[in-house]
């Protein structure tokens, strides 16, 4: 049973600037880590099928309003064959990403493409396990969460962006709700998927105050799954000009990491790729604050440029990625699916 911990002392471990503190924490959720969800990093193999959007976020490069990217959409053709040649060359399982789209045939595509990698990948599998399939494609209905789960996807990404209300008005323009996103996650557990959430570290008015409540609202939801990262400024977004956080985002980014891993031992953790981008030792200190999860870029090359959430100019090759991981001392289990400790103790407790 983890303990609980109280605002004042999220708030001291967030606001110190001690680098032994730093020390300290990384090393617990090191420890804890090992402890709750072993040594072992399991991958994501990330497919961003399309960069189109209904969405005009004020903080995201993909956003309707940005009229300066090629909009692409892989076909159904394309996905299916990343997929299997991914489970070919090794990976259990996939991450799918996309834009947001509620539009049924978009959704029935969607819908169509998780059954035939599911099935293919199943046939070709001795366990007859297949691939793992997590989603991350927004806010839909509950019925269409329904259908996609049917279709054979088990897990779910959907950030809160951020638990605070107020500021998630200000990061996202009128007709997008925090309620709505609420309804999604509980939609979402609803049915059953492992369910993942989080936030941005350092967005524009963001205070200490509000991070310290995102942690609490992630123990209060009881979630599986945690995607963290740190907010990088695209020029063409409204936040652009906005100004920054008054901490470093990536040394905050990996302390919300590591609270989150000692205030939810057994949950899985992604190192995200923002947070790789920011610092070169985003990777390395990713894992030792406690994350779990890697996922290594598949989109194609032609694509990968336009799927511009934020400025990323270093895209690191997915086997460069697992010989890194492997070097700072973590195991790389490609043959397990990796799933939510959490969800199954979830599971075994209803
Ligand atoms: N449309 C889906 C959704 O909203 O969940 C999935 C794609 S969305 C682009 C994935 C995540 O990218 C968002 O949840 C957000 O946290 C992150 N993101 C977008 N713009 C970002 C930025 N400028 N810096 C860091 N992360 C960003």
């Amino acid at each position: 049973m983890a303990k609980s911990w109280s605002d004042k002392e999220i708030t001291s471990i967030l606001s110190s600037r001690e680098p032994r503190m730093l020390d300290e924490l990384f090393d617990a959720a090191d420890r804890c880590r090992r402890d709750s969800v072993g040594p072992n990093v399991f991958l994501r193999g990330l497919i961003e099928f399309s960069n189109e959007c209904q969405r005009n976020c004020y903080y995201c490069g993909i956003r309707k309003g940005n009229l300066s990217i090629r909009r692409y959409r892989l076909t159904n053709y394309e996905i299916i064959a990343l997929a299997m040649s991914a489970f070919e060359g090794g990976y259990s399982s996939l991450t799918l990403q996309s834009g947001e789209s509620d539009e049924t045939r978009e959704i029935n595509e969607v819908v169509h493409f998780v059954q035939v990698i599911k099935a293919q990948s199943q046939a070709r599998d001795n366990t007859g396990q297949g691939l793992g399939i997590t989603l991350s494609i927004g806010e839909l209905t509950f019925d269409q969460y329904q259908a996609l789960w049917e279709a054979g996807a088990h897990r779910y990404l959907l950030r809160i962006e951020t638990s605070d209300r107020q500021l998630f008005s200000r990061i996202h323009p009128p007709g997008q709700y925090y309620d709505k996103r609420l309804h999604c996650l509980d939609a979402l557990k609803t049915i059953g998927y492992q369910v993942g959430t989080g936030i941005m570290v350092g967005l524009p008015g963001q205070s200490i105050e509000n991070l310290v409540r995102d942690l609490q609202f992630f123990v209060e939801r009881d979630i599986d799954m945690l995607g963290i990262g740190p907010y990088i400024p695209h020029p063409n977004t409204p936040l652009y000009k906005q100004p920054a956080f008054d901490f470093d985002p990536f040394i905050m980014t990996l302390k919300i990491i590591a609270l989150a891993r000692l205030m939810m031992p057994d949950i899985n953790i992604v190192c995200s790729t923002a947070l790789q981008i920011i610092n070169p030792r985003g990777l390395e200190l990713g894992l030792k604050a406690g994350a779990n999860i890697v996922m290594p870029v598949l989109t194609p090359e032609d694509n990968r440029g336009n799927y511009s959430l934020y400025i990323n100019k270093n895209y690191t090759q997915p086997q460069e990625l697992v010989d890194r991981i492997r070097m700072f001392g973590y195991e790389v289990d490609p043959w397990t699916w990796g799933d939510s400790r959490h969800y199954a103790a979830r599971q075994a407790q209803e």
